[in-house]
């Protein structure tokens, strides 16, 4: 499976995010908590408004229409002893008797004022011409006649008008003499309602609503009749179904045509007649939806201003990043180059390393020519000397004088043989093959070819090494070759010290061999590193040419070990191998 890896920019991106996002989302439920409680707070408040409202403008209309229609049985009654009907009735019907009922119709705002004798006959009447209608022989004229009171009547003059009439007796002395029928306005009273945009209408004791402000709902009824003969002209009135809701805590809710109403009902106080009010719940809707509205615009305002900020963080921060990444970018190219330059000085240095080893090893070679000849130069002009007396003494025939200095030119031949086997153990170069090598032994051998010159300069050797093997991976020519040229320096170093002393020791650490030499001598003059570079010498002119060092070190360095050097602290140079240990021989750490 493959893993994109983590980009830090990518990261931090959508880092950010995430808080907003559940930032984001408590607001909205927030919102909607408080969207969800405004409306039942409000519809509630609402409703109860409503309610109230309902509640008094029921009650004033019940009022309205309960003066009005006391205003006309008053006016009934009074006419019923009105001198002027009265002289009318016993005497002939005159001019003055109209008048007189134009005059009390103004005073009373009726429609029209009607005369009967008691017989049904008109003595004066002012309906116009074309609404006359003959109440001498309507069902009421006969009520009227029959008692002393003002009798309520209706007349459907069509299926959308109703005419409404208040009839009362004349008498006098007990006997009667005729009836007076006043036509009431209750129109007016309907117009008013029709403009106020109210919904209002009255019934009677049957449910028929008799007036209403809505003209749809006039002569219709809100129960279905159970004896339709007993209202007047029932079969023509339909039903009104008015749904029955849940009520709230306002009051009943009921339904015309899908329209929701809260209903509010007043008695009348006149023949079991009621005030329906029907307060519209649209209205609380839509106050209710005006103000949440209100509210969404407020919290759109304040997330827009929120989506703002946030959106002028984000901008900023993408900048950053940018800005960020483009450093990245231009420090990407500038290592590039820099790893490229690393590269090419890496190579010249290879290459410079590999012509110096080269130039190392040719001046080695002739820093062995010069220092074979002039080993071998001493002992040869001896042995010359030597010959040229044996060949004196052979002509003098002394052969066993002559004898005597052969046997000296064999002593300088066996010690020429010794030189130049030792020196040819130094130039050997070993076998490039590595193998496992105690280095305990190499130390051994190293000090063997140097006895000759430690012997002369009489210097003490103190040799301290385990018991047990000390196994490292090397060329143990090579490994003598550098213990060698340790051991040469050091005796070098102590020319002009009374008693020279060089300390060898061998430790077996955990994971490392080390070999440390060190010496009686002043210590070497500056910097350690410097002493490692070739052709570094402080040594007379055919003494040294500042490689040994530096060949020992690439020695030890190809070994895979290292070549260090310190002045010690009470005098003395300290020179150390250290090679990887093969496998741990039970040595011992300083
Ligand atoms: P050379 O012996 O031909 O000078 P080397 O590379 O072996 O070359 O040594 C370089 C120099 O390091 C010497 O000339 C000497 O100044 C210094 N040096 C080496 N070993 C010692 C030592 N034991 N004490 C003091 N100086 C030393």
């Amino acid at each position: 499976m493959r893993h994109r890896p983590s980009d830090p920019f990518t990261a931090r991106l959508r880092r950010v995010p995430r808080a907003q996002v559940v930032l984001g989302a408590l607001a909205l439920v927030f919102s909607v908590v408080l969207l969800w409680a405004s409306w039942l707070v409000l519809t509630d408040r609402y409703m109860t408004a409503l309610g109230n409202r309902a509640s008094v403008r029921s009650t004033l209309y019940a009022n309205a229409i309960e003066s009005v229609l006391k205003t006309y049985t008053v006016a009934s009654a009074l006419l019923a002893q009105d001198r002027l009907l009265l002289s009318a009735l016993t005497g002939a019907p005159s001019e003055q008797t109209l008048l007189t009922l134009g005059g009390v119709q103004s005073t009373t705002g009726a429609l029209s004022i009607s005369l009967y004798t008691a017989t049904g006959t008109p003595v004066a009447d002012t309906q116009s011409i074309d609404r006359q209608i003959n109440h001498g022989v309507a069902p009421y004229f006969q009520l009227a006649l029959d008692q002393d009171v003002s009798v309520f009547a209706t007349v459907a003059v069509s299926d959308t008008e109703q005419r409404f009439f208040f009839a009362r007796r004349i008498q006098q002395s007990g006997t009667i003499l005729g009836v007076v029928v006043i036509e009431l306005d209750l129109a007016g009273l309907q117009d008013e309602w029709v403009s106020s945009a109210d919904q209002v209408f009255v019934t009677n004791a049957e449910d028929l609503i008799l007036l209403s402000s809505r003209a749809e709902w006039r002569y219709r009824s809100l129960s279905p009749f159970l004896d339709p003969l007993s209202v007047q002209g029932a079969g023509r009135f339909g039903l009104l179904p008015m749904l029955s809701l849940d009520p709230s805590n306002a009051g009943p809710q009921v339904a015309i045509d899908d329209e929701v109403f809260l209903r509010i009902d007043r008695e009348v106080d006149f023949r079991g007649w009621t005030v329906t009010y029907l307060a519209p719940i649209s209205e609380v809707r839509e106050r209710v939806t005006g103000v949440l509205a209100l509210e969404i615009m407020g919290m759109s305002l304040l997330v827009a201003l929120g989506l703002y900020v946030i959106s002028r963080r984000v901008a900023r921060r993408s900048l950053q990043l940018q800005r960020e990444s483009e450093e990245l970018r231009a420090l990407n190219v500038r290592l590039g180059s820099e790893i490229e330059e690393r590269l090419r000085i890496e190579q010249s240095l290879q290459e410079a390393e590999e012509s110096l080893e080269q130039s190392s090893r040719l001046a080695a070679l002739g820093q062995m020519s010069a220092a074979v000849s002039h080993e071998l130069n001493q002992p040869l002009a001896a042995m010359k000397t030597y010959l040229a007396g044996a060949q004196l003494l052979m002509k003098r025939n002394r052969p066993e004088e002559a004898m005597t200095s052969f046997q000296r030119i064999d002593d300088l031949i066996t010690r020429m043989a010794t030189i130049t086997g030792q020196l040819k153990t130094f130039a050997r170069k070993g076998t490039s093959e590595l193998g496992e090598v105690d280095v305990r032994t190499c130390v051994s051998a190293a000090l063997a070819i140097m006895a000759p010159q430690i012997g002369q300069s009489r210097i003490e050797i103190i040799r301290s090494m385990p018991d047990t093997p000390v196994m490292v991976r090397a060329d143990s020519m090579r490994l003598e070759q550098v213990l060698i040229n340790l051991l040469r320096n050091a005796a070098d170093a102590m020319r002009s010290v009374p008693e020279p002393v060089i300390t060898i020791e061998v430790f077996s650490g955990p994971n490392l061999a080390r070999i440390q030499v060190r010496d009686a001598g002043p210590g070497f003059q500056g910097t350690a590193a410097k002493l490692f570079e070739p052709f570094f010498t402080t040594k007379a002119p055919g003494e040294g040419v500042g490689l040994g060092l530096a060949i020992s070190a690439g020695i030890v360095r190809d070994l895979g070990g290292n070549l260090t050097a310190r002045n010690a602290v009470d005098g003395g140079a300290v020179f150390e191998v250290s090679l990887p240990l093969i496998r741990a021989a039970g040595g011992t750490e300083p």
